[in-house]
C-alpha cells in the first residue's frame, strides 16, 4: 500500500471496510437463518469400487433461503469458521445427519461421514456432543466416518494435543477418523503414520485428466500404495469419468466418490432414486 498513489489507497480502504461489512452481515444473516431451520444436509454416495455398491454417504451442508436457490458451502462455510458459528452449524449437521443416517443404516447397510472444522476439534465438549448425537439417533458408532483436514494434526501445540484428545476418545468408541483433501497440504504420508486415523480421501484436483495424464496417474498410484502399506482404507474425490472410476479400481483404491456416481443430494433423493438398495 506504501508504493500505491493516494487515489488506491482510498479505493483500497473502501473495498476493504465493504468486505468487512459483508462477513458481519453474513454471520448475523447465518445465525437467523440456523435460528429459522434454514439449512439442509444433502447426501453424496461413496462406492465401492469391487462391487458399485454405495457403502457410504457424505454429509454435505446447503443454506436453502425460502424463495431462492440453495448456496453452497463454500459461500458461507468461511465466515461460519471465522465468527466461531462452525460450532454451532457443525453441530446441528452432525445431528441432522446422524438422525437421517441411522434408518439408511438399518435398512441399506450403509454408513454415514461428517466434515468437521478445525474450530470444532477445540471446542472442549466436542466428544461429548458426539457421543450425545449417537445416542440421540440410533446410529452405532462404527457408522460414522468424521472428516478433518490433516492441518490440525500436523501442527504442534496445545490446540492440535486436544483435538487430538478428541479423535482419540472417539475412536476407541469405534467411530472412525478420515483426511479430507489429502494431496492439498504440505504435510507427506508419512506424518500421518503415528495419526489416530483410519481413512485417507485422496483430492480431486490429484485426478489425472486422461489415461495421457503419466504424471499424475504415477503420483495417485504413489498415494494409493502408501496408504495401502499403512493399513488406511482409500477414497478417491472428484471421480468424473469412467476412466478415473477403471484406473483407481486397477491402482487397487477401495471406494470412490463423484460425479461419474453421483452429485450429493437431499435425503429423500437418495431412497426415490434408488440410490439406496435392501440390504443384500
Ligand atoms: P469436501 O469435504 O472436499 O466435499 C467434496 C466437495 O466436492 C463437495 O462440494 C462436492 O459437491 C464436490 N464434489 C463431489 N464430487 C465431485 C466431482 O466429481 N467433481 C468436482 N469438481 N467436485 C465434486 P460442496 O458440497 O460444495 O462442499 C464444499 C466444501 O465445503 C466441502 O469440501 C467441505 O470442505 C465443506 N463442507 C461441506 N459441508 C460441511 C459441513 O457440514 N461442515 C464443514 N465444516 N464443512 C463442510
Ligand atoms: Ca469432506
Ligand atoms: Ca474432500
Ligand atoms: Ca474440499
Amino acid at each position: 500500500a506504501k508504493a500505491a498513489g493516494k487515489d488506491r489507497v482510498v479505493w483500497y480502504d473502501h473495498t476493504l471496510r465493504d468486505r468487512q461489512t459483508e462477513r458481519i452481515e453474513t454471520v448475523a444473516r447465518l445465525r437467523l437463518a440456523l435460528g429459522a431451520d434454514e439449512f439442509a444436509v444433502y447426501y453424496q454416495p461413496i462406492v465401492d469400487l469391487g462391487t458399485s455398491q454405495t457403502v457410504a454417504v457424505e454429509a454435505l451442508v446447503r443454506w436453502l433461503p425460502p424463495g431462492r436457490p440453495p448456496i453452497g458451502p463454500d459461500r458461507f462455510i468461511p465466515a461460519a469458521e471465522e465468527s466461531g458459528l462452525i460450532v454451532a452449524l457443525g453441530e446441528w449437521v452432525l445431528r441432522r445427519a446422524c438422525a437421517e443416517a441411522a434408518t439408511w443404516h438399518r435398512e441399506h447397510g450403509v454408513t454415514l461421514t461428517v466434515n468437521v472444522s478445525p474450530r470444532q476439534l477445540t471446542d472442549d465438549d466436542f466428544t461429548a456432543k458426539v457421543r450425545r448425537s449417537l445416542l440421540d439417533s440410533g446410529l452405532p458408532a462404527t457408522a460414522l466416518t468424521l472428516e478433518i483436514t490433516e492441518g490440525i494434526l500436523v501442527s504442534a501445540g496445545t490446540r492440535s494435543a486436544q483435538a487430538l484428545d478428541h479423535l482419540e476418545a472417539l475412536r476407541a468408541d469405534g467411530i472412525r477418523i478420515a483426511v479430507d483433501d489429502f494431496g492439498t497440504g504440505y504435510s507427506s504420508l508419512a506424518y500421518l503414520r503415528d495419526l489416530p486415523i483410519d481413512t485417507l480421501k485422496i483430492d480431486k484436483s490429484l485426478m489425472p485428466a486422461d489415461e495421457d495424464d503419466h504424471r499424475q496417474v504415477a503420483l495417485v498410484r504413489t498415494v494409493v500404495d502408501m496408504a495401502r502399506s499403512l493399513g488406511l482404507t482409500t477414497v478417491a474425490e472428484g471421480v468424473e469419468t469412467p476412466f478415473h472410476a477403471t484406473l483407481l479400481h486397477t491402482l487397487g483404491c477401495d471406494r470412490a466418490q463423484g460425479y461419474h456416481f453421483a452429485r450429493p443430494m437431499p435425503a429423500a433423493d437418495l431412497i426415490a432414486r434408488r440410490v439406496l438398495l435392501p440390504h443384500a
